[in-house]
């Protein structure tokens, strides 16, 4: 993160001073929504003249979309996407009526009125909900803004090659709704030399080219940067809005977004031979000075992190020891001289010492999952030019 950022400079140089860390919580999740408005631009101007939507599905990956939302809108974006139509009719009150809401599931039986009342745009993912949409439109009279997912190769949503072919001979559903995206989802963009991606693009290609012309839509994060070729008409990255590296063969280009601090609510110095934790798996080898902070995996950080990788206090590395709790975790503070480390100081979890795609290799996952798992259990603060956002 960068450190210029009068918040960092706060916690890093008097870590024990409370601040705005918030002192009831066990941690600060500190979003700089500036980040994320830089990472939509620098997204939108790698893809020149196609559309740079922002996906914001699962609260924003767990950020807040209340605050993430505008804070996009705001950089310029206009094409939203999300996966529930609860979610879309959460953020719908969110952005200002211009705001495009695609919802990546479409919608599920009986939730369709919802769709139109709340101006969500569906994504149609198979014939039974294209036919479900245009069923709306006829009874309404008036046709519906809908977008149609096609299966490119990943078996997961859209429709199946036989399904297309359906569509194209029996216009009659189709006819009935506002066609306004085609698009389809890689299952290997992370992998650049993976041939799916080349097989997926053609794949595509010949889909809509049987379809209707309108906007086309293959690529999220990774795939972005498979260059040109993958951009089509618009993009929709998530991850890499939120500072997830999208390529993990090159230096990330987007910046952090995420800054994560624990406190400490326990210091304690041991004697060699004593055992830590739930079940005892570790016991230090030496005298040691623990420290217990008030984070757990009931806040996100996985049980998966047992025995790895280390949070930083003031530039030093305090390694994981033992089992992660629900609610806590020990540290090896041995390196930290006595009274430097107190009650109610500030651990960094995530920073300028330690990024998302280092937890997550430490914690056996991917940054996503990371972002996904923070919840809501600390104190947030939105930031924008280092300052706390009103
Ligand atoms: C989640 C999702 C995205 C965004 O993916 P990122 O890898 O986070 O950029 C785009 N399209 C679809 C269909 C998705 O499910």
């Amino acid at each position: 993160m960068q450190s210029k950022t009068s918040y960092i400079e706060e916690t890093m140089t008097v870590p024990d001073i409370v601040g705005d860390v918030g002192i009831h919580a066990g941690g600060t999740l500190t979003v700089d929504l500036d980040a994320i408005a830089t990472n939509f631009r620098t997204l939108q101007a790698h893809v020149g003249s196609a559309i740079c939507g922002a996906v914001v599905k699962a609260d924003a990956y767990g950020l807040g979309v209340a605050r993430v939302a505008p804070a996009l809108y705001a950089a310029g974006c206009r094409s939203f996407f999300v996966a529930h139509v609860d979610e879309g009719i959460a953020l719908r009150s969110h952005l200002p009526a211009r705001a495009h809401i695609y919802v990546l599931h479409g919608p599920l039986p009986g939730s369709e009125v919802d769709c139109v009342e709340n101006r969500l745009v569906p994504i149609l993912n198979s014939l039974e909900q294209l036919a479900a949409w245009a069923a709306v439109a006829r009874l309404r009279g008036s046709r519906l803004s809908g977008g149609l997912q096609v299966d490119t190769g990943m078996a997961r949503l859209g429709l199946s090659p036989r399904d297309v072919e359906i569509v194209r001979q029996r216009q009659d559903d189709l006819s009935a709704i506002e066609l306004r995206l085609v698009m389809s989802h890689l299952a290997c963009a992370d992998t650049p030399t993976h041939p799916a991606n080349e097989a997926q693009r053609a794949a595509f290609a010949i889909r809509c080219a049987s379809l209707p012309r309108v906007p086309a839509s293959l690529s999220a994060s990774s795939g972005i940067f498979l260059g040109k070729p993958y951009h089509h008409n618009m993009v929709r990255p998530g991850a890499a809005l939120f500072g997830v590296a999208p390529r993990l063969d090159r230096p990330n280009p987007m910046l952090p977004v995420v800054r994560l601090d624990a406190r400490v609510i326990q210091v304690r110095d041991v004697p060699t031979g004593t055992p830590v934790g739930y079940g005892h798996i570790v016991k230090t080898t030496s005298p040691a000075r623990l420290v217990t902070i008030a984070m757990g995996y009931a806040d996100g950080y996985l049980r998966s992190g047992v025995g790895r990788g280390a949070a930083w206090f003031c530039g030093t590395p305090l390694p994981i020891v033992g089992r992660i709790s629900m609610d806590s975790i020990v540290l090896d503070a041995t390196r930290v001289p006595q009274g430097a480390i107190r009650e109610g100081a500030s651990i960094e979890i995530i920073g300028e010492h330690r990024d998302i795609g280092t937890v997550a290799a430490e914690l056996g996952t991917i940054g996503y999952e990371v972002l996904t798992s923070l919840r809501h259990r600390y104190h947030r603060r939105y930031v924008t030019g280092g300052k706390a956002a009103a």
